[in-house]
């Protein structure tokens, strides 16, 4: 099973689309990240630690990355690539996510990714410490910036695992875009993979457990049993509120 387990919201980025910026900044207690591991159901799981903050700056990351391998799950993360050490990287994780949305300085302080330097070195480091670029995977967000250039400059550094995805057009993120064309369109069918058979496990920096990891406003989550009845009875319910995964496009 796909895990994934969002440790913190803080971020020292400030990228326009993220909905971390705007939630409560905390970080997750280990005593709550143990209680989570606790509740898995049995099995060998591949757990992410990422969500709307920048995992590498909890203080205790590398600690719980040991866990998770002392654990015998398979532990990932998806990090802005500023202050992650790439050896240890390199050691710890058998495939490690990048975020990386341009390779121009400009834009990227525009959007609020800084440090763009120290990042694509970072790549390289990566690249270099694993001696494998299949194990580096690029996460980008197409907001519809030109992306020949990320995409030459990552061939260039031989990655080929590079995973752009749209703005994600559900409510509890598109407020941050407003005015932005939006992936989002067709028939609803009031179906969703993530609740019809289970794809992953997504617990928020509350420790909630959630059937995907676009629920972002936790006030409006009532049970992955209530989405299923809602969806069931051709309603929308709140916290599924304009979630592309819903429509025939
Ligand atoms: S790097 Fe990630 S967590 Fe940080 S602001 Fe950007 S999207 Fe949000
Ligand atoms: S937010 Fe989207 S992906 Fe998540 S349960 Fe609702 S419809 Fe499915």
């Amino acid at each position: 099973m796909n895990v994934q387990i969002e440790i913190g919201t803080h971020c020292n980025f400030k990228c326009f689309y993220c909905a971390g910026r705007d939630m409560p900044q905390h970080y997750m207690s280990m005593a709550s990240f143990e209680a989570i591991l606790d509740r898995l159901p049995p099995g060998r799981h591949r757990i992410s630690l990422q969500g709307e903050g920048e995992p590498t700056t909890h203080p205790h990351f590398w600690t719980m990355v040991t866990l998770l391998r002392v654990r015998g799950t398979i532990p990932y993360t998806i990090t802005n690539g500023s202050v992650i050490d790439p050896q240890r990287a390199a050691r710890e994780f058998p495939k490690i996510g990048v975020s990386l949305d341009t390779i121009d300085p400009l834009e990227a302080v525009r959007i609020g990714r800084y440090k763009l330097e120290q990042v694509m070195s970072t790549i390289q480091a990566l690249v270099a410490a694993y001696g494998d670029p299949g194990r580096v995977i690029v996460h980008t967000v197409d907001y519809g910036q030109e992306m020949a250039p990320l995409a030459a400059w990552l061939a260039d550094q031989g990655i080929t695992k590079h995973y752009p995805q749209p703005l994600q057009s559900k409510d509890d993120y598109a407020y941050r875009y407003p005015g932005q064309a939006l992936v989002h369109s067709g028939e609803c069918l009031y179906r969703c993979r993530y609740v019809e058979s289970p794809l992953m496990l997504y617990y928020d920096i509350q420790g909630v457990e959630m059937p995907c990891c676009y629920i972002k406003d936790g006030a409006k989550f009532e049970s992955t049993d209530h989405i299923r009845r809602s969806l069931g009875a051709g309603r929308i319910p709140h916290c599924c509120s304009g979630c592309r995964e819903l429509y025939t496009d």
